[in-house]
């Protein structure tokens, strides 16, 4: 699959890329100097997120610049500036002081996409507290359970969501001793968090904060199991606002939006953190998904660079091509995409439909910023993740018998993706849980738990998840590179492919497919969709079975849960599901 089309990077900018030469950008980085580019706390004090985030562009006169464009559910709008924002986590983190919340402990947020869980977020950590969010459509045992493992000492939340999920489940929780609820609300043992902030001062000084200190506790999205707590620090806002600049290309008149919830990683690094630092305006949308909303949203915001992901990219599609031409997209020069692979489709869809290519990058929860991406001035490879990002280095090893790893140098050679440890977002532990932790390292490497191959120019390809690869007749087969020639396909929305255990071959390739509208299933299209399979991938990869799905189960971040289908097809218990989005 590598390399059939190459998408060149434009021959002339709108707006001159941040990295415009990858080798030189890459030989010439350290951290070292981009650590230059942050402000630090006055007086030498340390690093803070929030410091860099919000206050030093108030200390720097731009306070008046918007910082948040807020669109409600219900048409409504609120913008906040950098100086209002400064004000509103000032009262936060004074509200936290005034209650005895100490430096290093836990305050979880249970929110949709509104202000307060910015305020929340952002204050939090001016405190120095610990700032960890939670899908607010998770059930009342999986917010239970992330609760308790994160030792929460607060909790702010709705008061619908406290009543229904939270309150029945409170006497199981010694620890949490304080929930502001942003609609005061009125439940009993619960605080209103606009009458506290309301009674909080605007003046707040950050304490000296050190690089080190643990600022955000992330769990990981559940695609494989139990979800685990990723432990980042302070320093990792260098990070987010290095890959901010390199990989998303943002600069300070940028408007910018990040489609990802604030519930995991992605919503925190790039929907609130890395924006802010780089003093830009961002785009925050309350509502669900829904194809005309976002494109209205574009157009209307006049968005400049878009960070989304693979799923939502796949719903835009079955939306079809004529949709976006309704709307003014000519304010957007970036698409960029993660959490998912991104199908080589995909890309030239967003060449073809939206006058861009989508780029993918790649990373985690437990590396806490992007790893592995596609730069603005660099030609894209249709279905490739991308290159390692300057200052990191990424490669791919072969696990030892002994337990130690080597590095695979030969290109195209398939492996596990490791990363050097040492770029400042990486996780510092797993909550609780040092022995999970300890495992992810040998040889001196992060191994990721991802398979991927390097190709000779360098990028990375990923091929699957190590625990989602399938082992048939004697080869390894990606699920990927099978679900990416199922969607090429016109009938088909969206492909997740599994091994189904099968005692002469190892594994027989099952596909599972949904299909896009105006088609339906049935035996003649399933055999069209096997014999196109066979066709581009040849009998030994090719799906030799395949079912048709309405939807296909996903994690509430929106990534295609293989091990589900796979339970599902082989009678087995379905593991951990708290981060399954709706019953599929
Ligand atoms: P868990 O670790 O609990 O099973 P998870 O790995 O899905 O959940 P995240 O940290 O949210 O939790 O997701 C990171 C994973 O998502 C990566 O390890 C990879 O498998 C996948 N991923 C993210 N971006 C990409 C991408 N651009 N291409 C391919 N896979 C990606
Ligand atoms: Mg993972």
């Amino acid at each position: 699959m590598d390399a059939q089309v190459l998408v060149k990077s434009p021959a002339a900018w709108r707006v001159a890329p941040n990295l415009r030469d990858y080798e030189d950008a890459r030989a010439r980085f350290s951290w070292e100097a981009a650590e230059r580019e942050l402000a630090g706390l006055p007086g030498g004090r340390g690093l803070n997120i929030a410091h860099e985030a919000v206050d030093r562009h108030v200390l720097e006169g731009r306070g008046a610049k918007t910082a948040l464009r807020w669109r409600g559910k219900r048409g409504e709008r609120k913008d906040l500036t950098y100086a209002e924002l400064s004000a509103a986590t000032h009262r936060f983190a004074h509200a936290l002081a005034g209650l005895g919340v100490h430096a290093g402990e836990r305050v979880f947020s249970l929110l949709g996409r509104i202000p307060e869980l910015y305020v929340t977020a952002l204050g939090t950590l001016k405190h120095r507290a610990v700032y960890c969010p939670l899908f607010s459509a998770f059930g009342p045992e999986p917010i239970r359970a992330r609760l308790q493992l994160g030792d929460a000492r607060v909790l702010v939340t709705t008061s619908a969501l406290y009543r229904k999920k939270v309150a029945p489940l409170r006497a199981s929780l010694p620890g949490l001793t304080f929930v502001l609820l942003v609609d005061g609300g009125g439940e009993s043992d619960t605080l209103d968090f606009h009458a506290l902030l309301a009674r909080a001062s605007e003046r707040y000084e950050i304490q000296t904060t050190s690089p080190e200190d643990m600022a955000l506790l992330h769990f990981t999205s559940g695609t494989t199991g139990r979800p685990k707590g990723a432990i980042h620090v302070h320093r990792a806002v260098l990070a987010h606002h290095v890959t901010g600049a390199l990989a998303l290309d943002l600069h300070p008149e940028d408007i910018f939006w990040c489609t990802a919830d604030p519930g995991w990683v992605t919503g925190t690094s790039y929907g609130i953190i890395s924006p802010l630092t780089h003093g830009l305006s961002s785009v925050v949308d309350e509502a669900d998904f829904d194809a005309e909303r976002w494109y209205g949203l574009l157009a209307e915001e006049r968005v400049t660079v878009w960070y989304t992901a693979p799923t939502a990219v796949r719903m835009l599609m079955k939306a079809g091509d004529a949709l976006p031409r309704r709307f003014d997209l000519s304010a957007l020069r970036f698409i960029a995409s993660v959490g998912e692979p991104l199908n080589p489709e995909a890309v030239l869809w967003g060449q073809r439909a939206l006058g861009l290519p989508i780029h993918d990058n790649w990373w985690q929860t437990e590396t806490g910023g992007i790893m592995v991406s596609n730069y603005a001035a660099m030609d894209v490879k249709p279905g490739s993740m991308g290159r390692p990002l300057p200052g990191v280095e990424a490669a791919i090893v072969r696990r030892l018998p002994d337990g130690g790893v080597e590095e695979v140098s030969r290109p195209g050679v398939e492996g596990e993706l490791a990363l050097r440890p040492g770029w400042p977002s990486m996780f510092r532990g797993y909550l609780h849980e040092d022995e999970r932790y300890r495992k992810c390292f040998a040889s001196g490497w992060y191994l990721s738990g991802d398979l991927a191959r390097r190709d000779a120019d360098g990028y990375f390809w990923f091929v699957g998840r190590a625990d989602d690869v399938i082992k048939s007749m004697g080869h390894l087969i990606g699920p990927f590179e099978v679900e990416s020639v199922l969607l090429e396909h016109p009938a088909v929305a969206e492909a997740g492919v599994i091994g189904r255990p099968e005692p002469t071959i190892g594994e027989v390739v099952k596909a599972f497919v949904s299909l896009k509208d105006g088609f339906t299933p049935g035996e003649a299209l399933r055999r069209e969709l096997l014999a196109h399979a066979r066709t581009r991938l040849g009998a030994v990869v090719a799906p030799k079975e395949l079912d048709f799905l309405p939807t296909l189960p996903r994690t509430r971040s929106g990534k295609i849960m293989r091990r589900l289908l796979k339970a599902r097809e082989l009678g087995l218990p379905e593991g951990d599901t708290s981060t399954l989005e709706a019953p599929a």
